[in-house]
């Protein structure tokens, strides 16, 4: 192939970004709006027993300042449902306004009948059509429950999940396919059935009377390939808001990896309007990990701005000592030490972005692209490193206390570029 035939036509102008967003409708959620073209949420999901208070509101606490602004608890038995009101009280008395979603499953129309106090104080409820019991069984508890929500006036997630895949919906559609001249594979009447049962429960909701701007929709499988495939095909179909989010991600770097393939091909297409990356932490581990992952991947999107970005880049042989590895982690770890108050202090920080490179050869590009840019020498190269700030170069760092000098000259950068917030008292004035 020549260089000729690779170049684009010229009046073809080299597409960059995301799809619009999917127009929806938009869905309430106690201060926080979902669908079209509000901010797409990140929320994020409890792994405490509801009924331990003390350790969930704890543990909600984190998650809302991580950045999570719904944050999901299950409501699995009467002591969870206790709980709930009390959780919500503490979590206010706490300064955090954060919504609760309840996660309910076979026994959630008891639960919320039962417990008004726990249906009142949760902002959104979460139903399983496939957890919601058999024939007719489950149509009298679904309509309870969506008797209930019409009362409290509560937004319902229907959440439909292989896992727990409504079976007669499923079964209906294999008899269906089993009568096709050409029948589908196993994995498309699969997918079939958890589009379809999320679409049918929706609208047998609205016609017990639950307004359609109440209703959010998602369909979660493991497999990146049939989660892309059920969302598109939703999108397609229904004009509710959509969580996106990958079951069972898995652990560590597989999680990660499978949630932002999965999501990110989505979210490049304008589909999902909330998301939720489910990490299984490690023992021991942070659960506010998945908060951070699933800005990380809107951040990088270009789709949010959370947080000021360190590009980095990856060290190679030109790099002398680990200094320059420690560097990129002591400026990512003081800019998130000094995020909570900047972002009560300067309008537009999260845009804010720094670069840290090994050496002189490619650094100073990279740097001059980002607001602040360090270069640090590499093999062979003058003990030195060049600062670039807004792209022009404006100091050489030398010496031990480096590290500090360029954090000093972040913290005056921002003093000076980003705006001092209004307070209320300055409103007022
Ligand atoms: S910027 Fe320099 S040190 Fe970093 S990867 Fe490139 S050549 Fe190597």
């Amino acid at each position: 192939m020549t260089g000729q035939e690779t170049r684009l036509p010229e009046d073809d102008e080299p597409r960059s970004g995301p799809a619009p967003r999917r127009p929806t409708r938009q869905v309430q959620v106690g201060n926080v709006t979902i669908g079209s073209n509000a901010p797409i949420v990140v929320q994020s999901m409890t792994n405490t027993a509801t009924s331990e208070v003390e350790a969930t509101v704890r543990q909600v606490l984190a998650l809302a300042r991580a950045g999570s602004e719904l944050v999901r608890l299950t409501v699995n038995d009467e002591a969870a449902a206790r709980a709930v009101p009390e959780i919500r009280e503490r979590l206010l008395r706490a300064g955090c306004t954060v919504p609760l979603v309840g996660d309910f499953h076979y026994n959630g129309h008891q639960l919320l009948r039962e417990y008004p106090a726990c249906a009142e104080a949760l902002d959104k409820w979460r139903i399983n059509p496939g957890n919601v019991g058999q024939g007719e069984k489950r149509d009298r508890r679904f309509a309870e429950i969506v008797e209930l929500a019409c009362r409290y006036d509560k937004p319902v997630r229907i959440g439909v999940n292989w896992g727990s895949l409504d079976p007669a919906v499923l079964a209906r559609l294999m008899d269906e396919n089993a009568r096709r001249a050409q029948p589908w594979s196993a994995g498309a009447v699969m997918r079939e059935a958890l589009v379809t049962s999320a679409l049918e429960s929706a609208a047998l909701a609205e016609r017990y009377g639950l307004p359609a701007d109440r209703i959010v929709l998602s369909a979660k499988v493991s497999s990146v390939q049939d989660l892309i495939a059920v969302y598109r095909a939703l999108a397609q179909r229904c004009g509710y808001p959509l969580h996106l989010g990958l079951t069972e991600a898995g652990m560590g770097s597989k999680g990660i990896v499978a949630s932002t393939a999965a999501l990110a091909v989505l979210l490049q297409e304008g589909i999902g309007d909330t998301i939720r990356v489910s990490l299984t932490p490690a023992p021991g581990g942070d659960r506010t990990e998945e908060v951070v992952v699933a800005q990380q991947i809107l951040q990088t999107m270009g789709l949010r701005a959370f947080t000021p970005m360190v590009t980095a880049c990856p060290g190679c042989g030109r790099t002398t000592s680990s200094f320059f590895q420690e560097l990129a982690e002591s400026t990512q770890n003081y800019v998130r030490a000094r995020m909570p108050e900047w972002r009560e202090r300067y309008d537009g920080v999260e845009q804010l972005t720094l670069a840290v490179m090994g050496c002189v050869v490619n650094g100073p590009g990279e740097s001059k692209h980002a607001h602040i840019g360090i270069s640090l020498p590499g093999t062979g190269e003058a003990p030195a490193a060049p600062v670039f700030v807004d792209g022009q170069k404006v100091a050489t760092l030398r010496g031990p206390d480096l590290a500090a000098q360029f954090h000093a000259m972040i913290e005056a950068y921002v003093a000076r570029r980003f705006p001092p917030k209004l307070t209320q008292h300055d409103e007022e004035a």
